[in-house]
């Protein structure tokens, strides 16, 4: 098996998504053990190195024993519009809530994912402001700052028998893993514990509190929001995650090394965007903005490899956003679309003639010819040709397509779309290497 389908089978076996009305839950589980870390991110929408962190931790890494169930994007609205909380605070709705609250659905939800008998444990991921000491050195350092802390409501869960309820201890133990393994000096991580029943009223309506007086072991982790990047960031998220799945015996393997340069890397790969089945676009170096892309008049199904995305439909165009990113405007040009299309097309690809399957890529050095089908039209967007109706039969190269129709920023990837009669059926795309 090689390096590359083994990773389609994992992902096969352990990611699940379970999608609630509001919530989005990933499951990586094993059979072996019922232990399982939640990781919850995004319940502040202005907060990127916590839900970024997330959506990396669903997508690259393996669960090889044990369980991590990702919740990426508790507050997904907020995060669209990169605000804290478009209906408020979020984190401040776990105590008592008016059944008309507009994020009543979404807490219900989350509530019972917490309580789920099989969470062992729970991670609320923030970027918190500054970098906390317990000294006072000016605005940025001091002991009021959030950032680079792991946070405790308290040392110990009431119930001492509860496996990881002993918060104060792992939390030490945690931090003291992270600093051995700091980008600089000053990003030194900290226990801060909120000592939430006693003196801190706002924190008693928090989602950690609300777990731990369920006897729910929960901790929050703050990356600083005065880090220097996005990938800082994620970087210590994914840091203290793994602490955490070390001393929880939880094992993993990731396809990449724990750097920032290639969290950049990760976080600048948007993944693909399949729509309606029939076609699919990589969000990767695509253009800001594709005109007459062929879609339904109603019931748009759009997937994406990234679970930070989400499309949004405004004044007539469908705009696709990763996180708080927004990535592409679609331009719809509206049809019908064939029930059923050949599952295949031909295609001479540099002189060698082949078969792909119908969404699939044409990979091309120099010329590709779409071998004539019948009933089907073939247009190649942004090839221009007054004598021909159908694109089929001709031999194109790179310099006989117009740039400004190409799919990407490099202007080397085409749309090859297949009609039959005036109804859609699938798009490929030419790919000039
Ligand atoms: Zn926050």
């Amino acid at each position: 098996m090689n390096f590359f389908s083994a990773k389609v089978l994992l992902l096969i076996l352990f990611s699940y998504n379970y999608a609630f009305a509001n919530v989005q839950l990933i499951k990586k589980e094993n059979s072996d053990d019922n232990t399982t870390l939640l990781v919850i991110a995004g319940i502040h929408g202005d907060e990127p190195g916590g839900y970024f962190a997330a959506s990396i931790l669903a997508t690259h890494y393996n669960i090889t024993s044990k369980n991590l169930w990702i919740v990426p994007n508790l507050n997904q609205k907020s995060i669209l519009k990169n605000s804290r909380g478009i209906h408020g605070d979020m984190n401040r709705k776990f105590a008592t809530l008016k059944k008309s609250d507009k994020d009543a659905e979404t807490i219900k939800e989350i509530k019972n994912i917490i309580l789920t008998k099989k969470v062992s444990l729970v991670l609320n991921l923030h970027d918190g402001h500054g970098f906390y000491r317990k000294e006072n050195h000016g605005k940025i350092f001091n002991p009021n700052a959030w950032g680079q802390t792991c946070v405790i409501d308290q040392c110990n869960l009431l119930n001492q028998d509860q496996p990881f309820g002993n918060l104060n201890s792992i939390a030490l133990d945690v931090k003291e893993r992270m600093n051995k393994k700091l980008l600089k000096k000053h990003h030194s991580f900290n226990v801060k514990n909120t000592k939430t029943k006693f003196d801190d009223e706002a924190m008693q309506l928090s989602l950690t509190y609300f777990a731990v007086t369920n006897n729910k072991p929960a901790f929050a982790i703050e990356s600083s929001k005065n880090l220097s990047s996005l990938s800082q960031k994620v970087f210590y998220q994914l840091l203290a995650i793994e602490e955490f799945m070390n001393i929880m015996d939880i094992s993993f393997t990731r396809e990449f090394k724990l750097t920032e340069k290639n969290i950049d890397n990760i976080i600048k790969n948007y993944g693909n965007i399949s729509i309606n089945g029939n076609f699919s676009l990589n969000l990767t170096n695509i253009k800001k903005s594709l005109s007459f892309i062929p879609l339904r008049l109603k019931s748009n199904v759009f997937e994406f490899s990234n679970p930070l995305g989400s499309v949004v439909q405004k004044r007539g165009m469908f705009i696709a956003y990763v996180g708080n990113k927004k990535i592409l405007t679609l331009k719809p040009q509206y049809f019908e679309m064939v029930e059923k299309c050949a599952e295949e097309f031909e295609v001479i690809i540099d002189g060698n003639k082949v078969s792909l399957n119908n969404t699939s890529d044409i990979i091309v050095n120099d010329d590709f010819n779409i071998i004539k089908k019948n009933d089907y039209r073939v247009n190649v967007i942004g090839y221009s040709s007054r004598n021909h109706q159908n694109e089929s039969g001709l031999s194109i190269k790179l310099k006989d397509l117009n740039k400004r129709f190409s799919v990407d920023k490099s202007n080397r990837v085409y749309r090859v779309e297949f009609y039959k009669n005036n109804e859609f059926c699938f798009m490929s795309k030419v790919h000039f290497k």
